[in-house]
C-alpha cells in the first residue's frame, strides 16, 4: 500500500449553524465533530498519518478536543480554503506521501469503507485523484432574481463530497500554481478537485455516502447527532458447567440449598448453576470466564458463596453500560428433583441480578440414565445470558 496521509481541513468559519463554537468544535453525542472526523482517519488502517490544518485562534480548543490521538502537529490555515489545503500539504513536504487523502472536518460521520474506496482508486488505477461523488436526484432550476429562468439538464452531474484522494506530488504542484494565481474570491477554489482539474490531473469518481453530509446549519448537525447517537445492541453469552457429587448432605442449587443424600465437589460452595450463570454473563461482555476472574487455585475462594462470583459478573456487566435482558439455564441430572425449588431460585438470581423473575427461565432435565449424569455421578448446567448494550454506530 503506498504511504497515505490524511490531510484534514478544519480552518472554515461556517457562521450559519450558530452557537458559540465554530461548528467543528461543536458536539455531537459525547464527542466534538472534529474529533469523530478525526477518528474515522487516525485509526484507518491505509493511513499512516493525519494533518490537520486549523484556524489561528481555535489552537486552545483544538488542543483540548485532540487530546489523546495521534496526529501530526496541527497548521494554520489560510483566508480561503484553497489556501488553508496548500499550508497543510507544504506541511508534508519534507517526507512526501505517495498519496494524500483530504477531507471537511465537518463531514463527521465518514466511512472507512468510504476512505478505502477513495485511496484504493488512486492506488489501485491510473489516475491522479479520486473524489467521492453522489448522483443529482432533484431537477435543477436556474432562478434569475425570483424567477425560474430554466431547468439544468441534470444528465452526468454528480455532487462531490470529500474524501478525495490524490498522487500528492501533481496535487502539490497543482495547488501551487493556483496559489500563484491569487487568493482573491473570483480564484478560490471550493475543493481540491477544482484545483486539480485546472492542472489537467486526471480524475476518477467513487461512489459517495449520503451519510457522509456536510454539516453547514443547525439542521445538519442535529442530523448528525441523531445519526451518530449510540444504538441499542443485544449481545448473547452461554455458559458451561459440571461438579461431581461427594460426600456431602444437601447440595446448593442456583443460591438455594437443597438437602439431598450427598453434596457436591467443589472449591467454592460448587454451585454448578451459579458458576455456568456467571461464564454467561462474563461471555455476553466478552470478559473472559470465571476461573480467569476467581482462580480455583486461589484459597480465599475456597468454601466461598458463589454468589459472590455472579455479583462479580453483574457489576461487569453494568460497568460495561450493559443491562441484563434475560437469563436462562438448563439443569442436567436425574437427581434431585429441580421442580419444588424452580421459584425459588428464580426469585434468588433475581434478587442477584437486579432483574424480575420473570426475565429468568429454569430448566430441568435428565440425559435418560446416559453418561456421567444419567450415572448420577454429577451435574452439570448450561445457561445462556443476553446483555444490552449501546454500542456507538462507528463502533467496528
Ligand atoms: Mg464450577
Amino acid at each position: 500500500m503506498p504511504r497515505t496521509i490524511a490531510l484534514i481541513v478544519a480552518a472554515g468559519r461556517g457562521h450559519r449553524v450558530g452557537g458559540a463554537l465554530p461548528k467543528q468544535y461543536q458536539s455531537i453525542g459525547a464527542r466534538s465533530v472534529l474529533r469523530c472526523t478525526l477518528e474515522q482517519f487516525s485509526g484507518h488502517p491505509a493511513i499512516e498519518a493525519t494533518q490537520v490544518v486549523i484556524a489561528a485562534s481555535d489552537r486552545v480548543l483544538y488542543d483540548a478536543q485532540t487530546a489523546g490521538l495521534v496526529l501530526r502537529p496541527a497548521v494554520v490555515g489560510g483566508p480561503t480554503r484553497q489556501r488553508s489545503v496548500l499550508n497543510g500539504l507544504e506541511a508534508l513536504v519534507d517526507d512526501p506521501p505517495a498519496i494524500v487523502v483530504i477531507h471537511d472536518a465537518v463531514r463527521p460521520l465518514v466511512s472507512p469503507a468510504l476512505i478505502t474506496r477513495a485511496i484504493d482508486a488512486v492506488a489501485c488505477r491510473l489516475v491522479d485523484g479520486a473524489v467521492a461523488c453522489l448522483p443529482v436526484t432533484d431537477t435543477l432550476k436556474r432562478i434569475e432574481g425570483e424567477r425560474i429562468a430554466g431547468t439544468v439538464n441534470r444528465q452526468g452531474l454528480w455532487r462531490a463530497q470529500t474524501p478525495q484522494a490524490f498522487r500528492f506530488e501533481p496535487l502539490l504542484a497543482a495547488h501551487r500554481a493556483a496559489a500563484a494565481l491569487g487568493d482573491s474570491e473570483d480564484t478560490a477554489l471550493t475543493d481540491d478537485v477544482t484545483v486539480a482539474e485546472r492542472a489537467g490531473l486526471e480524475i476518477a469518481m467513487v461512489e459517495g455516502d449520503e451519510r457522509n453530509f456536510k454539516i453547514t446549519t443547525a439542521d445538519d448537525l442535529e442530523r448528525a447527532r441523531r445519526e451518530a447517537a449510540p444504538r441499542p445492541e443485544t449481545r448473547i453469552g452461554t455458559g458451561f458447567d459440571v461438579h461431581a457429587f461427594g460426600p456431602g448432605d444437601s447440595v446448593t442449587l442456583a443460591g438455594v440449598t437443597i438437602p439431598h443424600a450427598r453434596g457436591l465437589v467443589g472449591h467454592s460452595d460448587a454451585d454448578v448453576a451459579l458458576h455456568a450463570l456467571t461464564d454467561a454473563l462474563l461471555g455476553a461482555i466478552a470478559a473472559g470466564d470465571i476461573g480467569l476472574h476467581f482462580p480455583p487455585s486461589d484459597p480465599q475462594w475456597r468454601g466461598v458463596a458463589s454468589e459472590r462470583f455472579l455479583r462479580h459478573a453483574v457489576g461487569l456487566v453494568a460497568r460495561e453500560g450493559g443491562r441484563i435482558v434475560n437469563v436462562d439455564l438448563t439443569l442436567i441430572c436425574e437427581q434431585p428433583r429441580i421442580g419444588p425449588y424452580r421459584e425459588q431460585m428464580r426469585a434468588r438470581i433475581a434478587a442477584i441480578l437486579g432483574i424480575t423473575p420473570s426475565r429468568i427461565g429454569i430448566k430441568a432435565t435428565t440425559t435418560e440414565k446416559l453418561g456421567f449424569t444419567g450415572r448420577n455421578e454429577g451435574i452439570a448446567v448450561q445457561a445462556v445470558a443476553s446483555v444490552e448494550m449501546l454500542v456507538s454506530r462507528e463502533a467496528p
